[in-house]
């Protein structure tokens, strides 16, 4: 029985009459349901009450039963994939959008099928550009699809390539704003399936890279180059493609600093594929090549640097290196992995427990930079520079080189320090960072020189925040937590007890005084002054209480100090002891004296011990 045009009146109806309308009319189980579903989407696109009647049909589906729902689905499907009449296939279209989009248990999967079945380009566009728009809310339903050959097939459809490409981009772009690793197998799967695709696929990713924020870039690096090693053959080969591509390579240098270098020898060495296996080689030998441009580069804002860089000793000592790299098995290279809960005291601990169970004291630094694959050396370094830490573009280990010139504590304190930005997150960031370390390992203020260089935006070191958590890393590798406080609660605080105190561990009073105190009961402070300026210092609880709860240390050395008597012999290791009024040193006492003793730890530097008086 055919449904007479009259039966859906072409005036402008209520929405009330049009549910009505329907409710009498449709019927899913009758034959013409399919002709009136058609009469009713030319409707639709006519624009006639468009509104009222898809609403009259979402309504009208609220009383029907998950079959009626399929059976209507499938029947608009139809009609917008193959129906002649594009006004019947626009408007069955427009429909099927409305039940996508304001009905559950709708099926994705008739519209991805329906983007590139349909006949008409039309339609394809209509729900391609609302599946692009709906994209982040549909991601769920992307990856339950599971089945990628229905993307892959999108993006290969000869008559829609530009179509694929735009889900490819949309895909990726999710990937990288979200962080949702949901359809990232889609991505590795496509890349696998469609070779021929790998040109318009790379060009479609780098296209999504330079339109991303640098965070998002940083993700999707990650993303690509986390798990290259145990991807297959053909998604290696467009992996190492990406790296092709300047500002993608600087971004994983980035990320991951000498690890990348060191991933992909350890590539060149593991990968079953010959194919990889020369590829890697030919990559890693270009960024060889070129790395002393690049390392010019990287030191660029830094004229001292510049000079470094270029000096002979750092030219002999990257000739070492390569060597040295040369010799070891990269496969046998520790890496310590990032745990975004853990600070530079629980690097420390996982650093130490590659010594194993033979540990003796002081700490064995250069087998830890042995096994944790850094490349070590003494160096002439300008006066002040106490270390350089150089990640050179090809080698799979950072360079680290200390100030020959400087104490042999402080050398030791250097190298850990920069075992420390070989180690943590964030600090393999730059290429070259030159480090100035801080014994006491206490929070710095940035002094002017670094203040300059960082507004000038070319920043080759590592901020100081980045420094004070090197050097906390060297001070809880050089002391670690468990032997240093044994150590401490048998050793009184006194000069004589820290003096041996650094003997045991290797590093300077200075370095042993802070790590003491803090881990020190006795009642005691420690100050650190440079040229009569007090630069760091820390008290206990118990000093607090002896001396009075409000009392702090001046931010200068007081005029009846020791420290200021010691300053004007200027004697390196040069010690005293004395009692003398505690207001010379501190704001607000409650008691009249304290017990100082002093010690000029190098030219215009003091270190002091402050204690109550009758303290033993
Ligand atoms: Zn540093």
């Amino acid at each position: 029985m055919q449904i007479e045009h009259a039966q859906i009146p072409m005036g402008p109806e209520s929405d009330g009459m049009v549910l009505e309308l329907l409710q009498r009319t449709l019927d899913a189980s009758a034959p013409n349901f399919p002709h009136l579903i058609r009469e009713l989407a030319c409707r639709v696109d006519r624009d006639l009450g468009r509104l009222p009647w898809t609403e009259g049909i979402l309504a009208w589906l609220k009383t029907q039963s998950e079959a009626v729902y399929r059976v209507l689905a499938e029947c608009l499907w139809d009609i917008s994939a193959k129906d002649p009449s594009p006004e019947a296939a626009r408007g069955a279209t427009l429909i099927l959008l409305a039940l996508a989009e304001h009905t559950s248990g709708f099926d994705d999967k008739l519209l991805f099928d329906l983007a590139f079945h349909a006949d008409s380009t039309e339609v394809t566009r209509m729900v391609g550009a609302y599946l692009l728009a709906t994209v982040r809310t549909r991601s769920k339903a992307l990856a339950d699809l599971g089945n990628v050959a229905a993307l892959s097939e999108l993006v290969r459809e000869q008559k829609d390539v530009e179509q694929g490409m735009r889900w490819w981009r949309a895909l990726l772009d999710d990937l990288a704003r979200n962080a949702d690793t949901a359809h990232g197998e889609i991505v590795f799967s496509l890349i696998e399936e469609r070779p021929e695709l790998h040109f318009a696929l790379r060009n479609g990713l780098l296209d999504v890279f330079d339109s991303l924020p640098s965070a998002e870039q940083q993700r999707l690096v990650r993303f690509m180059l986390n798990s290259v090693e145990a991807q297959p053959e053909l998604v290696q080969l467009f992996v190492l493609d990406l790296l092709q591509y300047s500002p993608f390579l600087e971004t994983a240098r980035q990320v991951f600093g000498y690890q990348l270098d060191r991933q992909l020898r350890h590539l060149e060495q593991t990968a079953p594929s010959a194919r990889i296996r020369n590829y890697v080689a030919t990559l890693l030998t270009q960024w060889e090549i070129s790395a002393t441009s690049t390392m010019k580069a990287a030191a660029r804002g830094d004229p001292e640097l510049v000079r470094v860089v270029e000096s002979q000793s750092i030219a002999e000592a990257v000739r070492a290196a390569k060597e040295w790299f040369n010799a070891q098995d990269v496969t046998r290279m520790s890496t310590i992995l990032h745990n975004p809960k853990w600070g530079p005291e629980d690097y420390a601990f996982k650093a130490l427990q590659l010594l194993g169970r033979e540990r003796s004291l002081p700490v064995d630094l250069e087998f830890l930079c042995a096994r944790l694959g850094c490349f070590l050396q003494a160096a002439h370094l300008p006066e002040g520079l106490d270390g350089l830490f150089i990640q050179r573009p090809g080698l799979p280990g950072p360079i680290i080189l200390y100030n020959r010139a400087q104490s042999e504590s402080r050398k030791r304190f250097t190298i850990a320090h920069e075992l420390g930005h070989a180690i943590m997150p964030g600090h393999t960031r730059y290429l070259l960072h030159a480090s100035r370390v801080s014994e006491p390992a206490e929070p710095r203020r940035l002094d002017d020189t670094e203040k300059t260089v960082a507004a000038t935006g070319l920043l080759p070191c590592v901020g100081s925040e980045w420094e004070a958590d090197a050097d906390r890393f060297a001070a809880f590798l050089l002391m670690p937590r468990r032997w240093f406080a044994e150590a401490v609660w048998r050793t009184p605080m006194t000069l004589e007890g820290l003096k041996a105190l650094a003997a045991e561990f290797g590093v300077s009073v200075t370095a042993a005084a802070f790590q003491a105190i803090r881990l020190t009961r006795e009642a005691v402070a420690v100050v650190y002054s440079e040229q009569g300026v007090v630069r760091f210092q820390r008290m206990t609880d118990d000093f607090r209480d002896r001396v009075g709860p409000s009392a702090s240390v001046l931010d200068w050395v007081g005029a009846g100090t020791v420290a200021a008597t010691l300053l004007q012999a200027n004697q390196e290791g040069l010690t005293q002891e004395a009692v003398v009024p505690a207001t010379a040193w501190l704001d607000r006492p409650q008691v009249a004296e304290i017990h100082e003793q002093s010690l000029v730890t190098h030219t215009d530097h003091v270190l002091s011990l402050l204690t109550p008086v009758g303290e033993e």
